[in-house]
């Protein structure tokens, strides 16, 4: 099957923090892999801004360099790079400042769809929306997009919202949080909404637990000073680890329609039970070896921040009624892979014996790497014997219903095409953002209250000990981290 290519409206998108990682990284390789799709029309436009003094040609030169480092070499074709770079612009600018605003407004056309996308600090968020707003910049149908985090607490994104709404309708706030992206989880929506195989047995009556693991391997080195003040809660759970709980557990929504997704979302999330401290693992990773250590990273010996989480969490409704939700979350793990694994209970009678080799169904989504689902379903073993059943995969990746995976837009891409076509679906509303920190500050604030340090794991391992007792106690246990 070949993938549909439908192009978006003619646009002007401006990237606040155009220079910064994240635009060099993801944003713009991003943008020009959606160039050559023949997704953005021509006539479209992207404009770096930040303060440092550039010219149109030098940071097209920046661009080039950030397409030859982040596009796989064979998507890289130097005429269209070149006609690429065309629609690239600068403007200097100080978002706490008056220096560009006018050259900004300047370069704007009318008539054609105009995003912001804030690639900066969060501290300049507020300042950058008001003067789009009291420049005259932005007009009621201008998109803002917001990078994480979303504030640190429910104080701080409260008054995040509050600042923004000043100047933007929230159906003009698009916060961007990349794993609704991920090709995968909207995957998991069609399984579980267009098929009438799955929903029958989505619930407590059938399923045994969830399990959602987001393992990297990575340590936090070069970010240790921003991490410390934030930590595996803060940085994975509160925001990735919840979109993704929500789109398992939620109800279906009446319509495929951003404000239906986000309100039967926002159901989970007001439904989340609180957490007791017994049903919270954390871990920081040691060092040793040669490696250095979470506190080394961090240059704070005294940190007692988590560079590992697992919990335990319950959904207080009718359908999740005493299924329990395993989230867990780490650095310097074993391997990066993330993963839900659904995990269905035993049929109501066994007719075969406990040596024929039964194990339970059990859903796997992958989201990286190698994104695609397999149901994992017994069957007989081949040959003679007697009954002995097997474990096998049902293999449902989408890699293999398509003409060529590498044209699949990677999360940020699509999620940009998406503000663009002014479609929310994939982004985090005011309110969820705000009821997923109402349920994250208690757990939080209970720790910092207990003083409780977190238990060290060493580095490349699955993470600390109690995070095994945390499913063993329970007679379950994780699935192994794994790429
Ligand atoms: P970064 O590398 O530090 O880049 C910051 C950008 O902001 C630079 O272009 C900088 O250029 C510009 N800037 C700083 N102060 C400014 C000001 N007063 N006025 C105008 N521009 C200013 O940061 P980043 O890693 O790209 O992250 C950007 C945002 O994305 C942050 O909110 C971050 O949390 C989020 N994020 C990043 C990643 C990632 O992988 N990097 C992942 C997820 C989320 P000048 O210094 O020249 O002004």
């Amino acid at each position: 099957m070949v993938s549909r290519v439908i192009p978006v409206d003619v646009f002007d998108l401006v990237i606040f923090g155009g220079t910064g990682d994240l635009a060099r990284r993801k944003i713009l390789p991003g943008l020009y892999r959606r160039f050559m799709a023949g997704q953005m029309v021509a006539e479209s436009r992207i404009i770096g801004a930040a303060r440092a003094d550039l010219t149109d040609e030098s940071f097209r030169q920046q661009v080039r360099e950030a397409i030859a480092e982040f596009v796989p070499k064979a998507r890289q074709d130097a005429t269209a790079i070149e006609a690429f770079l065309e629609r690239i612009h600068y403007v200097a600018i100080d978002a706490t400042g008056t220096n560009g605003w006018a050259a900004l407004k300047a370069l704007m056309r009318e008539n054609v769809v105009r995003a912001f996308y804030f690639s900066v600090a969060p501290s300049l968020f507020g300042d950058i929306a008001q003067r789009l707003s009291e420049n005259g910049i932005a007009d009621a149908w201008s998109r803002i997009v917001v990078e994480k985090p979303f504030g640190r607490d429910l104080a701080s994104a409260k008054a995040l919202n509050e600042v923004l709404a000043k100047h933007f309708n929230e159906t003009q706030i698009y916060r961007i949080d990349h794993y609704l992206g991920k090709e995968t989880v909207q995957n998991l929506m069609a399984v579980r909404f267009a098929n009438i195989l799955f929903e029958p047995l989505w619930k407590a009556e059938y399923i045994d637990h969830v399990q959602i693991t987001v393992a990297e391997t990575v340590g936090v080195d070069g970010r240790g000073a921003y991490y410390d003040k934030s930590g595996a809660m803060r940085d994975m759970v509160q925001n990735h680890l919840m979109q993704l709980l929500c789109l398992i557990a939620m109800e279906p929504p009446y319509h495929f329609d951003p404000d239906a997704v986000r309100d039967e979302k926002l159901k989970v999330i007001r439904a989340l039970k609180p957490v007791t401290h017994e049903d919270i693992v954390r871990g920081q990773y040691g060092g040793g070896k040669g490696e250095k250590s979470y506190v080394v990273h961090s240059e704070n010996p005294a940190s007692r921040t988590e560079s590992y989480i697992a919990l335990k969490v319950q959904i207080s409704n009718w359908r999740w009624q005493g299924v329990p939700f395993y989230l867990r979350t780490g650095k310097r793990l074993r391997a990066r892979a993330s993963e839900i694994a659904i995990t269905f209970k035993q049929p109501p009678h066994a007719i075969f014996d406990d040596a024929s080799g039964w194990h339970e169904n059990v859903l796997v989504i992958r989201l990286q790497p190698n994104e695609g689902m397999n149901l994992m379903v017994m069957i007989k073993e081949p040959g003679p014997g007697g009954m002995r059943l097997m474990q096998v995969p049902l293999d449902m990746s989408f890699a293999d219903a398509i003409d060529d995976a590498e044209d699949v837009p990677d999360a940020y891409e699509r999620l940009i095409m998406d503000v663009i076509r002014g479609n929310q679906t994939l982004f985090m509303r005011g309110d969820e953002v705000e009821a997923a920190w109402a349920w994250t500050d208690p757990i939080i604030q209970g720790w910092e209250a207990r003083g409780d340090k977190p238990q060290t794991y060493d580095p490349g391992s699955s993470g600390p000990e109690d995070a095994l007792m945390l499913m063993h106690r329970d007679g379950r246990r994780w699935r192994e981290i794994r790429e």
